[in-house]
């Protein structure tokens, strides 16, 4: 088992490790100049990497009108 470094995030989309500036312990997080997603990450699992959050973003406002 690989040493897991507490300020990394795994991403729940593509697995890509990231750095969420919550779990690093900063006082903000570029996930907060997101707008939130209608469809969450599984309450056990982490965010999404920036990546796969614009991704996400940019699918719903297409199926949203
Ligand atoms: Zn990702």
């Amino acid at each position: 088992m690989p040493e897991s470094h507490h300020d990394q995030s795994v991403c729940a989309g593509c697995g890509g490790v990231f750095t969420c500036g919550m779990a690093a312990g900063l006082a903000r997080c570029w996930c907060e100049d997101a707008p939130p997603l209608k469809a969450p990450p599984h309450e056990n699992q982490s965010c999404y990497c920036p990546e796969c959050l614009k991704k996400l973003l940019a699918e719903e406002r297409l199926t949203s009108g």
